[in-house]
Formats: C-alpha cells, structure tokens, sequence
C-alpha cells in the first residue's frame, strides 16, 4: 500500500491530509484562520503566510498522529504549488520539499484546481469521464470538461468575482462577518428567496459566461436605502434572494452547456458546493447524474491534493526539488 502525504496553503486554511492509493482518507487535518481574517472582512496575505509558518509543522504531526504512522512511512508528498497567495503557497511548498530531502521520498507540485475538479471522485467511484467539472469557491468559478486525469478544458467562468467572493462582499454589505457563505445560507433559511429579483448578467456575444458585479451593485443600492431597523427586519429575505440569485446564474450555465458536451455527469466542488440551496436546486433542475464532494471536501482542503497528486504521479513521477510556486498557475 502506498501512504501519500498532502499539504495544502494556498490560501488562508493550513491543511494536511494522509491518504492510500486506494483513496482511503486516513487523515485530513485543516487549521482554518476565520477567525484571523475576519476581523479585517477578508484574507490579508501578510497575516495568512505567517499564520501558516506557526501552524504547519503542528498540524503534520497531528495528520501523521491520526492516521498513525510514523513520517518514514510516507510514499508520495503531494504539495500544492499554484494557484494562490504566494507568501502561502511559499510556506507549504517549502515545508514539504524539506520533507522530501530529509526522508528522501518523491514530491510532486499539484495545481489547486486540479485538486478540486477531481475531489468528487474520491467518494464517488462511479463518476465516469468526461464529465463537467463546476469549481464554485471563494476564488474561482469555473466549468470545465474534464476528460481525463490532466485533460481539462474551460468551458465558461466568470468575468469578475468569484461566486464565493460574490457571497462574502454581499456578507459584507449586512455585516455578516468573513467568510459570509455558511452564515447567508443559515439565515437565508428563515427568508424568501423570491423577496427581491436580482436580474442575470447580460453577456454579450453569446458567451456563456457569469457575472456578479451587476448583483453586487444593485444590492448594495437596494441596502444603501434601508435604515439599520429595515436592513435587520429584511436581512432573511435579503440572504434568501441573493443566495438564490447567485445560485441560479451557476445552473444557467449548466443548463446552457448541457445541450453542447456529452458529459456522462456533473461534479461539483469548491466550498459554494457546500451550499445545501445549491445541491438542492441542482438534484432538481438537472437531468443527467449530479455529484458533489463530501462537506469536509468541499472547500480547501489537502485530501484532494494529495488524491491529484498521486494520479499525476502515476503518469508522470515525481518532479525535481526546484519546481517553482506559481500564483497564477492555471490548468
Ligand atoms: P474555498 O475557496 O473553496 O475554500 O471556499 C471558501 C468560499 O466558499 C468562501 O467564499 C465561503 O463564503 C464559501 N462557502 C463556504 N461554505 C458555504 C456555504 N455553505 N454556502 C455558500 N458559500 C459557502
Ligand atoms: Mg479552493
């Protein structure tokens, strides 16, 4: 059995995880840093690298703990290495080709949204390529036709926020502190999402696509009218009708790229794909087979990476050390 180790610091969460070649998570370990950033509405790069340096020495040695193995029974050291905050990136890459020299074990750099395109197939063996692969996060939105391990191709994205971003900046605007997206979908639960309209971008050319700005203006025009009283007493309302307006654009998509691919099923990830409004609305609105990645898979975590990394691996090997952190590495 081969033992491989994933590290993960792209952005503010310090994850490691310790996965089989089978796919069996023997841990998954992840130090969030809410609780840092939220206090300035939004990651600063600055405080999430040092963060990182603090916490990712601990949080190996508790992933090795619980998956009760010692660091020379590691295989494979799997790192992501773009795309991201560099000072973050830095601190896991860095960390983990040390791993590398000391144990001599092979290492191989994982782009991030590699790791979330393939993460559904960790739970779910019969998710067949090609399939059409959503990346729904706090950095990316993302469509893409996943055809095979390292086959990807982009089918539409975003021309501005990322759908999580969207949701965070909404957050922003009531004073629902980072990251938004959870707390809008728990209070969206005593709302209407039909209270308000949010209209769908206008996309030219054709161009299958989404866009979040023109949401993000007029809601916060809409706000800017209310008293502090009013914004409270409508505050369910206004997280069920922009959680569902911007839940609604992502299905669009779909519904528009469906007609186009022949996916044998739909594969969710990022941590929107968390959002049960979004699950719900996709087992009803689509009709061929639609995944999503456990919760504690959905948003950043080093089981995916570790997961990407060994199938890299086993088509190409390993890399050398001096493989390089790339902040806007694409797919
Ligand atoms: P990631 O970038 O994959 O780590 O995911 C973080 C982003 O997902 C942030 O923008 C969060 O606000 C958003 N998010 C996490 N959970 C949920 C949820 N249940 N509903 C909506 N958005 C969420
Ligand atoms: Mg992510």
């Amino acid at each position: 059995m081969q033992r491989i180790l994933g590290v993960e610091t792209s952005c503010d969460d310090t994850a490691v995880s310790i996965i089989t070649d089978t796919g069996e998570i023997l841990s998954n370990i992840l130090s969030s840093q809410d609780d840092f950033h939220a206090k300035y509405g939004g990651i600063v790069p600055e405080v999430a690298s040092r963060k990182h340096l603090e916490l990712i020495s601990i949080v190996v040695r508790e992933a090795l703990e619980q998956a009760g193995i010692t660091q020379n029974e590691i295989d494979l050291i799997a790192v992501t290495h773009g795309p991201g905050l560099v000072g973050s990136l830095l601190i896991g890459v860095d960390y983990a080709k040390t791993l590398s020299y000391l144990l001599d074990k092979p290492i191989i750099g994982v782009n991030h949204l590699e790791g979330h395109l393939l993460s559904p197939r960790l739970f779910n063996a019969d998710l067949r390529f090609p399939y059409l692969g959503i990346i729904v996060s706090g950095g990316h939105t993302q469509f893409m036709m996943v055809e095979d391990i390292g086959h990807y191709t982009v089918l539409a994205e975003t021309l501005d926020d990322a759908c999580g971003e969207a949701l965070d900046k909404f957050g922003k605007i009531l004073g629902i502190p980072y990251p938004a997206g959870p707390k809008i979908e728990q209070i969206a639960l005593a709302g209407n999402p039909n209270a308000y309209t949010f209209s769908m971008p206008k996309i030219r050319d054709k161009t299958i696509a989404l866009s979040f700005s023109g949401m993000k203006t007029a809601v916060s025009l809409l706000v800017q009218k209310m008293d502090p009283e009013e914004k409270e007493k409508n505050k369910a309302d206004l997280c069920a009708s922009f959680q569902e307006a911007v839940m609604k654009q992502i299905l669009h998509i779909i519904q528009q790229l469906k007609p186009l691919y022949p996916f044998s099923g739909i594969a969710f990830s990022g941590g929107v794909s968390a959002n049960q409004r979004l699950r719900d609305l996709a087992i009803h609105q689509s009709l061929r087979q639609v995944y999503f990645p456990s919760r504690i898979l959905s948003t950043d975590n080093a089981a995916m990476i570790a997961y990407a990394g060994y199938q890299e691996y086993l088509l190409h090997g390993p890399m050398s050390l001096d493989f390089p952190v790339i902040s806007r590495l694409e797919l």
